[in-house]
């Protein structure tokens, strides 16, 4: 077995951690003696949907997604609904998931995004949305699960009517500070404001994800020590209050 993750934008999406998440899945794919390969596409590289299991992009500035996104649409974007289409894991976070969806309006600009997501992201008046925050997340066994972390965004995003959210706000704003929602998934893409160490903070998320990535269940993972990873959990939702 070998996870094969790309992330997309690995220099000017990744603020916050983001290659702290890769490195996450990485050591817990090799503690398990689960082959790892990582790679980037930058802009200009176009993506191939059959070569990897994981799709990853990551925060940034507007002026990043500014950047970027036009370059998405041309070089990558059917790569990515390819690769979603056959099961592959697509995790936008923040700027990322902002950019998979349809898109990110700011003033008179409009940022387009992928459409994987049927999320729309406005940058309206008011302040950035900042602090920590945490989600419950109710996975496809119906087990409910707490994901927490912090989130820092101006923009607030709109879920389309049939858009499934990633999980309810327990503590935060999530996707607009109103709806009570935060992020998106259809299927096996995510969308989460969540950043920071993520995975880290999350390591059920990391293994679920790893799992998805690999076609199979989360319970064939070999279990780990996870004795400091559950400390941080605890740390990170007592921060947010829960
Ligand atoms: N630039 C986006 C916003 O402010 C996303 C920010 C981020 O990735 N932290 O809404």
């Amino acid at each position: 077995m070998e996870l094969r993750v790309l992330s997309l934008y690995p220099e000017q999406m990744n603020i916050y951690a983001d290659r702290g998440n890769i490195l996450f899945l990485q050591r817990r794919c090799e503690w398990r003696g689960i082959g790892f390969t990582w790679n980037g596409a930058g802009p200009g590289e176009s993506v191939d949907p059959a070569a990897h299991d994981l799709f990853y992009i990551g925060g940034g500035q507007d002026r990043d997604q500014q950047l970027c996104a036009q370059d998405l649409i041309e070089t990558k974007r059917d790569g990515l609904h390819q690769a979603a289409a056959r099961g592959a894991v697509v995790l936008g976070v923040c700027g990322g998931y902002q950019l998979l969806g349809h898109s990110y309006i700011l003033g008179a600009d409009e940022i387009p995004g992928v459409g994987l997501l049927d999320v729309r992201t406005v940058r309206e008046d008011g302040p950035r949305l900042i602090g920590n925050v945490a989600i419950e997340v109710t996975l496809d066994d119906d087990a409910a699960h707490v994901l927490a972390g912090f989130e820092n965004h101006g923009g607030r995003t709109h879920l389309g009517a049939g858009q499934q959210p990633l999980g309810r706000v327990l503590k935060g704003y999530g996707n607009d500070g109103r709806s009570g929602y935060e992020g998106a998934r259809s299927a096996n893409t995510i969308g989460t404001y969540l950043h920071g160490p993520l995975l880290p903070k999350n390591v059920w998320f990391a293994d679920w994800l790893i799992a998805r990535a690999l076609g199979i269940d989360p319970g064939e993972l070999a279990p780990l020590d996870d004795a400091i990873e559950r400390q941080t959990s605890l740390s990170a939702r007592h921060a947010a209050g829960v």
